[in-house]
């Protein structure tokens, strides 16, 4: 059994500090093993005022560092990251459940973020000078950095995601207040402390402890310039509506997902097949962008479900240490809860169950459910079960003989974050490209997994068209044009009306 972690408080102006007054605390257990008490925390309100001003001060020295002094302290993190990638990998796995070969790929996505930003992303904020924008005057585009940015964080990736908008916004200049998930506040923690390692300026990189209370007063904080959050749609609305008279403030909102495959007549049946179960079942279904619907052409319905059946009934569940495990649990007793609900929903709604969804009992015991598949008979926009995202792994099955009609299961959860389309057929990618109301769209493989070098974000409640990843930087920053104007006084350019005669 592993020690319990050591908590050490919030992160403030260079130094962990406990609250002197205590409004909550709250103990973390691992998903994967109950009695595995990974980390107990408390926190006190007075520590957010002191986090932002923290921040505020912090920002005024960090903005004035050139890029690549900036650049220096994010190579550092780097090396300290890497030389950590195994203490990291084995926070977020104990904390969220997920094997540990895939959090380690997250690990890795944390260390790949700071190159791709410094060397791939900045180009898209880099100074652009534009000659002659007015009659004999250049111009110049530069971008500068907001201010104190609240960093909203989710439990699924709880340092890949939260990393993704944090490295972006300090290379602009930007300052930080990071709120981890109350269920992985460890990773939070360890981010810290790697930021400390690697030497930050004091107040450049802050951190609060805390449950949805501290998020909810973080973003509310008249000196917090944007807030940077992924997390589920609910949670996003309610941001915008608590700042809703914060004109200045950005917001950024990576929220949830209800993400269609389709599957065509023409596809390479066994690579869909596969990518499928990559795509619904990775995570245990928790990933914003896990499949939710698999809209199959009618020709091939019964040969893609009989083995998309046989291979999820085989799917390895167990403890993230466990070497061949492709799935863990689910985060918590509420997950569990609500993914046995909507099994009851999906029942009462008439959807046939392929396969059915149970609490599965191992040792150690944790939250473990088993996959599950249903088929629905058409598509229904008033359908709790269709519309929903479950946040576990459930998959809905539609057959068509109509790509309209596949297009439109797609558009009608209300979320617009990832579509996927199996054809040989270009011209019906393409249709999906012009009609699919979705911020990413896939050819031949699966919704899940997205590159850090492109833009990731989503319409509709999946997002408020802020893309997030290679995008981050241009959110992070505010564009500012100036023109420039080295020519002297010309008196053939005074306006009609105007009589003027300088002495
Ligand atoms: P969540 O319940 O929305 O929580 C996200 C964060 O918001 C947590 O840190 C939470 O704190 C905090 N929070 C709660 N109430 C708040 C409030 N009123 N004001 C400010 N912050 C508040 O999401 P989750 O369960 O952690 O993550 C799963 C969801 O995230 C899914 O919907 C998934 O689709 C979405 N997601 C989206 C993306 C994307 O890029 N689009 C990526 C990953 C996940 P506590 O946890 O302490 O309550």
């Amino acid at each position: 059994m592993s020690t319990t972690y050591e908590y050490k408080g919030d992160y403030i102006n260079g130094e962990f500090i406990r609250p002197s007054r205590k409004d909550g605390e709250w103990s973390n257990v691992s998903p994967g093993d109950l009695k595995d008490r990974v980390v107990s925390i408390d926190w006190g309100y007075e520590s957010i005022d002191s986090a932002v001003l923290s921040a505020c001060s912090a920002f005024v020295k960090w903005r004035r560092l050139s890029f690549d002094q900036r650049k220096e302290y994010l190579f550092k993190l780097k090396e300290v990251y890497t030389e950590h990638k195994e203490e990291l990998a084995e926070a977020i796995s104990r904390e969220t459940g997920k094997p540990l070969w895939e959090a380690r790929t997250e690990a890795g996505g944390m260390i790949g973020k700071i190159d791709i930003t410094l060397n791939h992303s900045m180009k898209l904020v880099a100074e652009q000078r534009i000659e002659n924008a007015l009659p004999n005057v250049d111009g110049v585009i530069h971008y500068k950095p907001r201010g104190v940015m609240a960093v909203i964080g989710p439990f699924n990736f709880p340092g890949h995601l939260p990393n993704g908008h944090i490295i972006p916004a300090l290379a602009l200049g930007n300052t930080i207040v990071f709120k981890p998930s109350e269920k992985t506040p460890y990773v939070g923690q360890l981010m810290a402390q790697l930021f400390h390692k690697a030497g930050f300026p004091k107040g450049v990189f802050n951190l609060l402890q805390g449950q949805g209370e501290t998020g909810k007063r973080l973003v509310a904080h008249e000196k917090v310039d944007g807030v940077l959050f992924t997390g589920s749609y609910d949670v996003g609305l309610r941001i915008k509506q608590e700042t809703i008279q914060h004109y200045w403030k950005l917001l950024a909102l990576e929220m949830g997902g209800k993400n269609t495959c389709i599957v065509w007549d023409d596809a390479d049946l066994e690579k869909a097949v596969y990518e499928n179960i990559a795509g619904s079942f990775l995570t245990s279904g928790q990933r914003c962008s896990c499949t939710s619907k698999i809209v199959l052409h009618k020709s091939i319905a019964d040969k893609f479900i009989e083995n998309f059946h046989q291979t999820a009934k085989k799917l390895k569940i167990g403890h993230w240490k466990q070497d061949d495990v492709f799935m863990g649990p689910l985060i918590s007793e509420g997950s569990v809860d609500n993914y046995l609900r909507f099994q009851e929903i999906a029942k009462r709604e008439g959807a046939e169950n392929i396969m059915r969804g149970k609490v599965l009992e191992l040792n150690p015991g944790g939250h473990y459910v088993t996959p599950s598949i249903h088929r629905v008979a058409k598509n229904d926009p008033q359908s709790i079960y269709q519309k929903s995202e479950i946040f576990g792994p459930n998959v809905c099955i539609y057959t068509v003989d109509d790509f309209d009609e596949a297009i439109e299961v797609a558009n009608t959860s209300g979320f617009g974050l990832v579509t996927s389309v199996f054809t040989k057929d270009q011209s019906l990618y393409e249709k999906a490209w012009l009609e699919a109301r979705v911020g990413l769209l896939n050819w031949n493989r699966t919704t899940n997994g997205a590159s850090s070098r492109m833009p990731f974000g989503g319409m509709g409640k999946s997002g408020n068209d802020r893309p997030s990843a290679h995008f981050a930087v241009q959110y992070c920053s505010v564009p500012v044009s100036s023109l420039e104007d080295q020519t002297t006084f010309n008196p053939e350019s005074v306006f009609p009306g105007v009589d003027y005669e300088f002495k």
